[in-house]
């Protein structure tokens, strides 16, 4: 079975005047048809520029400066270098009909000025031209259906909905071609705690009945573990760890992940502290010797700080990028009191 997506070394550098930002600095993973891998880590690791790696709309300051995405078997990137046209065809080729996105901001996603059954006919017809307008409203009922919102809101401007009833339009009009990737990055983080597990909820049945592949970017890490079947968790444009949910909480075997699920209180203490590292925000941090961690890790040794780790394979798909992998993933992690 070939797998939906498979990312090898996978480099995106930013370009602000004479500065380079790695943003992502060498990912690799595979995701298998119908798995849904969630992507962790603090703000600045570089999260959403992988995902618009994946889906091709990086911001013009943005170039792929290396690695390979295979979409379905199929190259999307080469050494770096789109493969496929770019426009309009390369657009419909990963955009809305295969891969489809699901942004934080609803209210950047939805046109603001056109009502929401107008958006998805337009995104339907775009892609199915042929269609009529009874079909396009049926179908728009039943992508409507599947995510919670009342066909009486169809004709609603976005605006008129609440925060809730947007994100899921959004999340409507993202189903409507019928993808089979979906990269959702932060989809709820803006809305309130209980909307955001019923919308979290409502997505992971959808990828059940859909048989959807999904990414799922997130900083919360109780909702990638609800969620997610994977966990590949990034630390200043790379991966450091990733491995089947159960086993990233049960048997971190990083530094960064135990100090990210709270298993390292008495030695990196509290969240906050971590999250005010200015760590993943420089491209320092990339560019020195050794363990890209190892300046905040409680673990560290000299090997740490003058060596790069190697990719450490654990079994069962658990990778850790630390000297000490073997050692962490033997140990029992204390929990957090
Ligand atoms: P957050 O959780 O806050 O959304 P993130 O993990 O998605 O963070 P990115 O937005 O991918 O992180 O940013 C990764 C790095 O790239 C950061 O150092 C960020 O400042 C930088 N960056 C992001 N977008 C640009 C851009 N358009 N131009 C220059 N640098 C950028
Ligand atoms: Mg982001």
């Amino acid at each position: 079975d070939t797998p939906i997506l498979e990312v090898e070394d996978l480099r995106l550098v930013y370009s602000v005047g004479a500065r380079r930002i790695a943003a992502v600095d060498g990912v690799s993973f595979t995701l298998r048809r119908g798995e849904a891998l969630g992507i962790v880590g603090e703000s600045g690791c570089g999260k959403s520029s992988l995902g618009s790696a994946l889906l091709q709309t990086m911001p013009n300051n943005a170039a792929l400066t290396g690695g390979t995405i295979r979409y379905d078997g199929r190259a999307i990137v080469l050494d770096g270098k789109g493969v496929v046209e770019k426009g309009r065809a390369r657009i419909d080729a990963l955009r809305w009909t295969r891969i489809a996105t699901i942004f934080q901001s609803a209210m950047n996603a939805l046109n603001p000025v056109t009502t929401v059954r107008r958006q998805m006919t337009d995104a339907l017809r775009l892609h199915r031209p042929g269609i009529t307008r009874a079909e396009a409203t049926a179908r728009i009922g039943e992508v409507f259906g599947l995510i919670g919102i009342p066909r009486s809101r169809m004709n609603a401007y976005p605006h008129q909905l609440s925060g809730g009833m947007r994100q899921r339009a959004m999340i409507a009009l993202s189903l409507i071609l019928e993808p089979e990737l979906v990269i959702a990055d932060e989809p709820t983080t803006a809305l309130d705690m209980l909307i955001q597990d019923q919308i979290l909820g409502e997505i992971a049945d959808l990828r059940a009945r859909l048989n959807l592949s999904l990414i799922l970017v997130s900083h919360d890490m109780g909702a990638v573990a609800e969620s997610c079947d994977v966990v590949a968790v990034m630390y200043a444009g790379r991966i450091v760890e990733i491995a089947p949910t159960r086993q990233i909480f049960d048997n971190p075997a990083h530094p960064y992940t135990r100090t990210l699920i709270g298993a390292l209180p008495s030695l990196t203490g509290p969240l906050e502290e971590l999250e005010s590292l200015p760590a993943t925000d420089s491209a320092a941090v990339a560019a020195a010797q050794g363990c890209r961690f190892a300046h905040a890790c409680p673990a560290a040794t000299d090997l740490c700080r003058a060596k790069v780790p190697p990719a450490v394979p654990l079994g069962d798909g658990h990778i850790s990028e630390c000297h000490y992998a073997t050692s962490f993933a033997a140990e029992p992690r204390e929990v957090r009191a």
